[in-house]
């Protein structure tokens, strides 16, 4: 069953519209990848979930509507987002900030420090203290303390080192062996969403293009939709 459900989303910045009709899907428990060449509508599209921007359309999470309200209201329904760039509470402690996300749930520190024990090594380390690395799994840790849901991670590996990109795919992978937050992925390497991904959706220029099962996605539509 349809857990996340977005219909014929439209969106625009100012004059310039960016959103032509989205339509995404995540079930309840399962992966699903956004995907699509840069400038496709991705971080827009995540960024209307959220209500950080204004949109027409559906979007449901558990059947309630998250239209029009305030960002906070739509995380306390179960959103919790890893936006890009992270946006850590760099004057805090890592500890710091993940209690100031914390809201009761299974996600608590012991947790969020059992699949990132780096994070636990430096729990008393000021956030700008990290590396790139560190910081997004600063950030993915943030989000799971407000025991979401619904997890969205925006750029989930961009910009980071291969032995860091590494450890957030196995942390993926944990999180959905282990747990049943759904997951809304968007990210770069094609070659690991599909190793954690159950269904993938593609954007091309404000619309979807693709959707469907990650093990129906071939390589004619891959290359025909993001290049790859
Ligand atoms: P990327 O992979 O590069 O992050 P994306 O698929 O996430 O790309 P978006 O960032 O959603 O794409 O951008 C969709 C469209 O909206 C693009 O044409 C982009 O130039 C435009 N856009 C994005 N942010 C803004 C903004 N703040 N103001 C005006 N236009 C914007």
């Amino acid at each position: 069953m349809s857990f996340l459900t977005v219909e014929n989303l439209q969106a625009a910045y100012g004059p310039s519209q960016a959103l032509f009709g989205v339509d995404l899907r995540v079930a309840e428990g399962e992966v699903t990848a956004l995907l699509g060449r840069n400038g496709m509508g991705k971080t827009t599209t995540v960024k209307a979930i959220c209500q950080m921007i204004r949109s027409s359309g559906t979007i449901t999470l558990d059947g309630k509507n998250l239209q029009g309200l305030p960002s906070h209201k739509v995380a306390r329904s179960g959103v919790g987002l890893v936006p890009e760039g992270r946006r850590c509470f760099m004057d805090l402690t890592v500890h710091e900030n993940l209690i100031a996300a914390a809201r009761p749930g299974e996600w608590d520190l012991r947790k969020v420090a059992s699949l990132f024990p780096r994070l636990d090594e430096r729990g008393n380390q000021r956030a700008a203290s990290l590396s790139g690395g560190e910081q997004q799994m600063l950030a993915i840790g943030r989000a799971l303390m407000t025991n979401p849901r619904l997890l969205v991670l925006d750029e989930a590996t961009e910009g980071l080192a291969p032995i860091i990109r590494q450890e957030i795919w196995a942390a993926m992978r944990q999180l959905k062996q282990n747990t049943s937050v759904a997951i809304l992925l968007i990210d770069k390497s094609l070659k690991e969403l599909a190793t954690v991904s159950d269904t993938a959706t593609i954007l091309a220029r404000g619309r979807t293009v693709w959707s469907g099962a990650m093990s129906d996605l071939t390589s004619e539509v891959s290359e025909k939709h993001i290049g790859v």
